[in-house]
């Protein structure tokens, strides 16, 4: 049961939260400020979301001119910016066409969908989709089953059917279930899990996931909705390990803040759907489109690709010669800006101590204290996060473990 006290402070939104009590006012870059007017340090970015950082130079004003101009049309139209922003998708990522959505559990429902149709397009009229442990794929009802947490499925019960979970980075596993469940069309994971600890997918396993979709006529589906869009240092973070998926749902960085989603399509997925199959009202509107196309054209010119492996790298490399031989601490996981800081113990607390010390971060699985910063971070402002966030870890591992 959830004991949710309403806050005194939001009284009329549902309290689906579990909030820190600072209240944001406006942001610059890596920097956000209170109403208090206490600066912060942004280490998350909204969750990989604000890719740009906030109040970019270059994003506002186009920002501003396309509200200015059109904000929706709806799909019963043309939407040329619909066709400039999946033309740039589709050359970076090396696939074939993309359909627009408005988030990540979107993304990967139209994902699911097409991995359900391109069975019964074979004749296969039960199909079902290998997802993982540790995986999160949204909150929908179907995302929420494919996801692993039974927190989050707990209480939403009965669970959508025809998912079948293997262990990530046990191909040996795959290659089992694969042989177990003849009525398979798909393989789908994050190429790094984001909220189930940064656990990334190791090369091998990506690259012998994509041998066996490609044996077993199977749809290899990569969620990057938090790892991609230069996040990792390459577009995508499966370019690491030379692959291509067929099936692409992204969403987080893709607006640098304005809510899209996006799922890329390779040959082999990109005719599954047609006229009537899917839809969304708000899907491609003007605005996202024109945020989605500033933002990879300002990546592309400011190098960002390269500025998130070099910062991310400077970071990594900052908290482990800082925190190595520390009682409690495991490792750093993650590439680029998508970083992963496991501790031996639970670290919610952390949350708060950050925030009093000036600096945003996120925890996820519990023990893992989670970095995702903007892609525009500079090595000075890495260096202030390093400098804050070490001495704070130091400290929380000092006390008693709880
Ligand atoms: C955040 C996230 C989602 C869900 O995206 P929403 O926009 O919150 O629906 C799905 N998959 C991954 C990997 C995510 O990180």
């Amino acid at each position: 049961m959830n004991a949710a006290v309403p806050s005194s402070s939001e009284p009329h939104v549902m309290q689906t939260y579990g909030r820190l009590p600072v209240a944001l006012s406006h942001g610059q870059g890596c920097w956000v400020w209170d109403t208090n007017g206490r600066r912060y340090l942004d280490g998350l970015a909204g969750i990989a979301v604000n890719t740009l950082g906030h109040a970019h130079p270059r994003l506002v004003p186009a920002l501003q001119d396309q509200v200015a101009k059109l904000i929706h049309t709806s799909n019963y139209y043309l939407v040329p910016l619909q066709e400039k922003l999946a033309a740039k998708l589709v050359e970076i990522s090396g696939l074939a066409n993309v359909f627009f959505c408005n988030s990540g559990l979107e993304a990967n429902e139209a994902a699911l969908k097409i991995a359900r149709k391109f069975g019964h397009d074979r004749g296969n009229t039960s199909p079902e989709i290998m997802v993982f442990e540790g995986a999160f794929h949204g909150r929908s009802i179907a995302t929420l089953s494919a996801t692993a947490n039974p927190k989050i499925q707990a209480g939403f019960g009965p669970l959508v059917p025809g998912f079948v979970r293997a262990p990530l980075n046990d191909l040996a596993a795959v290659e089992a279930a694969v042989k177990a469940h003849p009525n398979l069309t798909a393989i789908f994971l994050e190429t790094i899990q984001g909220e189930g600890g940064i656990n990334p997918a190791r090369v091998e396993f990506l690259q012998g996931l994509r041998r066996i979709c490609d044996t077993h006529d199977l749809l290899l589906m990569l969620d990057e909705v938090q790892c991609g869009i230069g996040r990792t240092g390459k577009w995508f973070a499966h370019q690491w390990a030379g692959i291509v998926p067929d099936v692409m749902p992204l969403a987080k960085g893709l607006g640098s803040g304005v809510p899209i989603g996006a799922v890329v399509c390779g040959p082999r997925a990109a005719t599954v759907m047609g006229p009537g199959n899917h839809g969304t009202t708000f899907g491609g509107n003007p605005l996202a489109m024109r945020a989605g196309v500033e933002t990879l054209t300002i990546m592309t010119e400011d190098g960002l690709l390269a500025n998130a492996e070099k910062i991310g790298a400077q970071i990594k490399a900052g908290l482990e010669a800082g925190l190595s031989g520390v009682d409690g601490f495991v490792e750093v996981r993650g590439q680029g800006l998508m970083l992963g800081v496991a501790l031996d113990r639970p670290c919610g607390a952390l949350l708060t101590q950050a925030v009093e010390a000036g600096l945003m971060i996120s925890v996820t699985a519990d023990r893992v204290v989670r970095l995702l910063p903007a892609l525009i971070m500079t090595s000075d402002e890495a260096a202030q996060l390093v400098g804050i966030l070490v001495p704070l870890i130091k400290r929380f591992l000092a006390q008693p473990k709880s």
